[in-house]
Parts: structure tokens; sequence; C-alpha cells
């Protein structure tokens, strides 16, 4: 039996928390800090001194050599530049670390060779990172030592997001103020602020580590890009919360505990539907620390597989014909009053509210319903949206039949007839109890479900940072609320404008509700008639981010500009075409110096025992078929090879990064494809041991 770990003794441990600022800053200056945390705006000079004197004492106590401003570029993956808190030594030789306030606030990393679609050409090369004080510095041990990470967020000179962090915190301004407009007008006035809390639940697979350094395609683009089905898949449905392998537990152990060191709320962890995938979901919390967290989540799963001799995929699709991986994100608004707003409530009047706010959410939902599918595309998952284990590339809203009905009662009926006779808004329905966190009430299929006190987008790939959807999600639910508010705020009656309102974008927008399977053929067509968007990939969902009722919702509420919004456009093209390119030039290594010579040695045996039977006299017609049965794959393969080296060449000649993108789309894929289908069918007739590669059975069983 390993030691017990006891999770309040190492929870944090590895934080700067709020417990430990109160402890170590002298009164005035925590003030001070607790303030810009609540409230906003900059601390002085000589407190950010002081802070950074606490957090340097608190970091080298704890065994940190360097710190580095902790930030997300838009790769989607966090970026770091290690500095040693070393200065120049004194006379005598003596080092004294120093650790200004001004280091800690601001960084100047060298911003050019981070993705800014275009950004750079147009504004200063030049970028700075600000520390988001909103989220808590924290010790990373790596094998460089103990690093001090500062969250930061990442600008040009001239004030561009160059980041996904940026315009995540201007969003949750924008929602705090809008909601706090709602709640005020139902009487709420203490509450200030109303923050996103955010749940993110990671999927991802494990893989023994020599397995997986045995495939080329695995190391260089996280998913296999050859590999025959294995005789077993999840088809008997025993790896779905079954019992976690010895290895794999060994391996979560590990991993929550650094997790929690981290502060991070490791709480649930079970076995997905796929052999060897897995998922762990951390407790929900404010919507940007929940960012950052998912990314330390990504980060150790990584780090610890290594210690365990495995490797940790968080590829969307890491195989093929197998469930892939993705990212429910859990949403909700609650206010600094400690109300969550999306919790029905038991009384008429919450009811009231919690209806308004749910219409609202319809509205933002079916208005912005291509840019929430958006937030959710990436390369990797255009292999899964739209494929049979995900939610299909169709947003539609899920509300369970309790609510749904609400809503029906309320655009057939409404209350107009009550209001006459007893002067008193009714909601058409009763107080609505608490049910739906029933598990009967629950539907698998549905990209947006209300579940009980919060919508869980469950469109996000697994690999993805969860800033894009949790930003998109604030802004459109922002943009309902201040029109919502801007109409409520002049009426003449409250009571009946809301109810007004409410009937109105029910009936607006009741085409977003679907409770029915959203894997279903009818479906797509039924969503087709309703004229709901179903945008199939990446690149054509990246035009949503310039279209003009998309420029215009954030440039009201501050959140991108036109500019930043053309470069993020940009950037996707670039990003598709580069990840593509990747997988087609490891698919002609691979099929050319592995899969191509050992069928041909392969080839060679069969014919040598033709011949040899036929010297012999025997009739070697079977073997002979088995031989012509290789060749016509071969055959296909070596023609298939060919075409992907030449369109490889015409790709390379594509300088405008749409262009290119769809070129990658449309014609580098198939070409792809027309050489991975001879390759997986050659595999299931050549001789194991000349196979060179690990095969789907070893790589999803030997974990
Ligand atoms: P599931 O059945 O989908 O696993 P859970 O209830 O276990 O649902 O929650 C999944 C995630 O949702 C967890 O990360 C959890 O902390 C988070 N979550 C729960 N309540 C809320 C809420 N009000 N707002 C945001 N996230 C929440
Ligand atoms: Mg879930």
């Amino acid at each position: 039996m390993s030691e017990v770990t006891h999770v309040e003794e190492i929870f944090a441990k590895n934080v700067f928390t709020l417990g430990k600022m109160k402890q170590r800053l002298p009164k005035e200056v925590f003030r001070e800090v607790k303030s810009v945390i609540d409230f906003g705006g900059e601390l002085s000079k000589t407190s950010a001194n002081v802070v950074a004197k606490a957090i340097k004492d608190w970091a080298i106590e704890n065994g940190a050599t360097h710190y580095t401003h902790w930030f997300q570029p838009l790769t989607g993956i966090t970026a770091e530049k290690h500095d040693a808190f070393v200065s120049h030594p004194d006379e005598m030789g003596n080092m004294i670390t120093e650790f200004s306030g001004k280091e800690l606030i601001k960084g100047e990393p060298d911003a050019s060779s981070f993705p800014s679609g275009g950004l750079r050409a147009t504004f200063e090369a030049r970028g700075y990172t600000v520390w988001d004080i909103t989220s808590p510095v924290f010790l990373k041990e790596a094998s460089t030592g103990m690093i001090l990470c500062i969250p930061t967020a990442f600008c040009s000179y001239t004030g561009e997001a160059l980041d996904k962090k940026t315009p995540l915190l201007r969003s949750m301004e924008a929602v705090s103020k809008q909601a706090v407009r709602i709640v005020n007008l139902f009487g709420n006035t203490k509450a200030t602020k109303v923050t996103p809390s955010v749940g993110a639940e990671q999927e991802y697979f494990l893989v023994d580590e020599d397995l997986y350094k045995r495939r080329t395609d695995l190391m260089f683009s996280g998913r296999t890009l050859f590999g025959a089905p294995a005789p077993k898949g999840q088809e008997m449905d025993d790896h779905y919360f079954g019992v976690i392998r010895e290895r794999v537990g060994g391996f979560m152990k590990d991993l929550n505990e650094e997790l929690w060191k981290l502060g991070v709320t490791a709480k649930t962890q079970h076995n997905e539907v796929a052999p060897a995938q897995h998922e762990l979901a951390p407790i929900y919390e404010t919507a940007n620390i929940a960012v950052d967290h998912n990314q330390i989540v990504m980060e150790t799963m990584k780090r610890v597989a290594i210690r365990h001799g495995m490797r940790c995929l968080l590829h969307e699709k890491p195989y093929a014909g197998v469930n892939g991986s993705g990212k429910h994100d859990n949403w909700s608004l609650t206010t600094d009053t400690g109300k969550n707003l999306l919790d029905p409530g038991l009384s008429p009047n919450e009811n009231v509210q919690f209806l308004l706010i749910l219409a609202c959410i319809l509205k933002a939902v079916d208005t912005h319903a291509d840019l929430l599918r958006q937030s959710a595309a990436d390369v990797g998952n255009d292999h899964r949206l739209g494929a049979d284990e995900a939610p299909p590339a169709i947003i539609s809203v899920f509300l369970g039949e309790q609510l749904e009905d609400v809503v029906r009662q309320l655009v057939e009926t409404g209350a107009a007839t009550s209001l006459k006779e007893g002067g008193k808004l009714e909601t058409g329905v009763s107080t609505l109890p608490d049910t739906q966190k029933d598990a009967t009430d629950r539907n698998r299929t549905s990209p947006f479900a209300f579940t009980g006190n919060k919508f869980e987008f469950r469109m996000v790939g697994s690999s993805d940072s969860i800033a894009d959807p949790n930003t998109i999600l604030n802004s459109i639910v922002a943009e309902a609320f201040c029109e919502a508010a801007d109409r409520l705020e002049g009426a003449e009656n409250f009571e009946i404008a809301v109810h007004d309102l409410i009937k109105e974008y029910m009936t607006e927008h009741q085409r977003i509700i679907f409770n029915g399977n959203g894997y279903s053929e009818e479906w797509v067509k039924e969503a087709e008639r309703r004229g709901l968007p179903n945008i199939k990939s990446t690149i054509e969902a990246a035009e949503t981010l310039t279209k003009d009722k998309t420029v215009e919702l954030f440039e009201k509420f501050g959140i991108f500009t036109r500019v930043e919004l053309a470069s993020r456009e940009e950037i996707i093209y670039e990003t598709y075409a580069k990840t593509i390119n990747i997988e087609a030039l490891t698919m002609i290594e691979m099929a050319g110096k592995q899969i191509i010579p050992a069928v041909v040695r392969y080839s060679k045996t069969l014919a040598d025992t033709v011949n040899a039977m036929q010297d012999a006299g025997v009739d070697a017609s079977t073997q002979k078929g088995i031989l012509q049965d290789v060749t016509v794959r071969l055959t296909a393969m070596k023609k298939a090879l060919d075409e992907l080296i030449e369109v490889e060449k015409k790709a390379g000649q594509i300088t405008d990064e749409k262009e290119k993108a769809y070129f990658y789309k449309d014609t580098v894929r198939d070409v792809m494809q027309a050489l991975r289908t001879p390759a997986d069918e050659l595999e299931m007739m050549v001789d194991k041991e000349l196979w060179p590669i690990p095969t789907y059975g070893e790589l999803m069983f030997e974990v």
C-alpha cells in the first residue's frame, strides 16, 4: 500500500493563495490587493513592490530558481520564458535576489514568434504581458527546477489582444455589467458583480511510451494516420466506468496530487467510452481561473504520463473508428450575493427572473449559433463534430422535458389573461421545482444542454483552450442581457414588459430548442428546415469571426476590434494548413520508409513461396491469389503516395492562407485518405512480424 495522501495538507501547497497573501502582506497592502481582485483597478507602485517581494520570498523558500510570465498566445497552449532570480552579485560576490513590482506586473516577451495573424504587420511587433491579479501565481515543478508562474494577459504595444485571456477578461466584465442590470430590475440591488463559473471535464487517452515512440504519426501529429481497427473496440461497453487499470491508477493518483498542489480541485476520474480513454473533472470556479487551470490540467497530464512510462494524447481523435475526446464546458452565472442565475429558484419572482435569463440565453445562442460553433472548432475537432459519438456540428439547446414544456406554455398561451384578472404576473407555471438534475432527464447528444443549474457546452475539443468558448458565451449572453435591460429599464409596467419580453424571445428563438437525438439523420434535415446553421469544418466556421453581426457584438462591448477578429480568422487558416501539412508529410514518411518497404518484403516472401511451390509441382494458386491481393493494394498505395507528394508541392506554392487551407481541406485530405485505405487493408494481410508499426490493438489495450 502506497503512502496515504491527505488532500487538505497538500492542497494549494504550490499556490500563493489569498490566505498566504493575508499572512505575508501588511494589512493595507492586502486590502488593496483584495480590492483590485474584487473590483478591478491597479495596484500602486509601492504596493506592487511589497507584493512582489512577498511572492519572491515565498517562491524562493519553496525552492524556486526562476520566474516566468505564463501566458496563452494564440497557439492555444501556454507559453513561458524563464528568468532566474539572479542579478549582479555585490562586490563580495554575494547574490542578492531581486524581483520588483514592475517585474511582477509587466513583462516583455518577444512577440514576433507567436501567431498574430497579420497584426504584426499592422502594428508594433513587440508585445507585453500583464499580471492577471485575479488568477493566483503558482510554482511549477518541472525538470528545469521549480518555476514561479505568474498568470498574465498578452497584448501588443498598441493594445491589441495577442492572446486568449485578454478577450476572456473583457467578456467577463461585459457579462457582469449587463447581468447586474438584470438582477437590479428584479430588486436585487446589492449585487455589484456577476461572475461566470466554469467547470471543464477533460477527456484524454493514455498510450504506452515505447509503442508511442514507434509511431511517427502520434509523435508528430498527435493522432494515428494509419491503422486498421482492432478486433475489439468499444462495442462491449466494458471500459466506460470500468475498473481502472493498475498503471493508469498510479498515473491518476500522481496526477491528482500534482493538481491539488497547484490548487486545482481535481474531483472525479473515470474510464471513458473507448479503451485507454479517461476523464478528469475539477470542481467549477471563476471562468478565467478555470481556463488557467484547464491549461495546467493538460500540461500536468502530459508531464505525469511520461513519469509513468506513458504518453497522454489530448488530440480529439487519436484513433479512427473509436470514440474521440472532448471537453464539456459547464457554465453558469453567479452574483456576488451568492445567487446562481441559472438556478430556477423557489419563488415565482425568482422563476420570472430565471425565465428571463433563460429566454436571453436562448436568444443569444440562436442569434450566434455560428459563432458558438466556431468557438469549438479546431482541426482535430473536425474529426469529431458530426461523427457518431460527439455532438453534431449543429448548435441546439436541450432544456429537458419540464422546461421545454414551460417554454411551450409561455409561447402558446402566455399569461396576459392572468395579468388582467389578478394584476399579478403569472409565469404560466407554478414554481419550478429543482428536478432538472434527474439523471433520466439527460440528453447526451445535445451540444448545449441545460443540466439543472448550468449549461453544458459539449462541443469543445479535448486539446483546445476553453478560453474561446467562454469568451463567446459571456459575450453573446451579455448582448442579450443588454437588449433586455434596455427595454425593461424604460418600461412603464415592468411586470407586463418582462412577461412580453420572455414570450417574445421564446417565440422567436424556440427553433434552437431540440430535445431529441442529435446524432440522427432526421435532425440534420429538421435543423435545415428550421434554418439552423450546420457548419462542417473549422475553416468554414472561421468566416463567422468577421461577419458584421459578430463584429458589432464584440465592438459594442469592447471585447474584440474588427482588426483583432480578422487576425484571428487568418490564424485559423494558417494553423489549419500547417497542421494538415504536418500530417501529410508524416504520412509520406511512414508510407515511403516503413509501410511500403515492409509490404515489398512480404511480397517477396510470397513470390518466393509461389516459385518454390511451382518448382515442387504443387498448386500455388492460393499463394498467388494472396500475392495478387497484396500487389493491388501496394500499387494503390504507391500511386496515392506519389499523388500526395505532388499535391503537397502544389500546396506549398499557394500564398493566400485561406486558399491554402481550403486546398488542404478539399484536395490534400482526400489523397491522404486514398493512401490510408489500402495501407489499412494491407495491415490485415501482411505477416504481423513484418508490420513496422504498433497496431490499434496494441496501442489501446497495452496500457
Ligand atoms: P456530469 O454528469 O456531466 O459529469 P457533474 O455534475 O459531475 O456533471 O459536473 C460536471 C462539471 O460541472 C464539474 O466540473 C462541476 O464542478 C461543474 N459544475 C457543477 N455545477 C456547476 C455550476 N453551477 N456552474 C458551472 N459548473 C458547474
Ligand atoms: Mg458532462
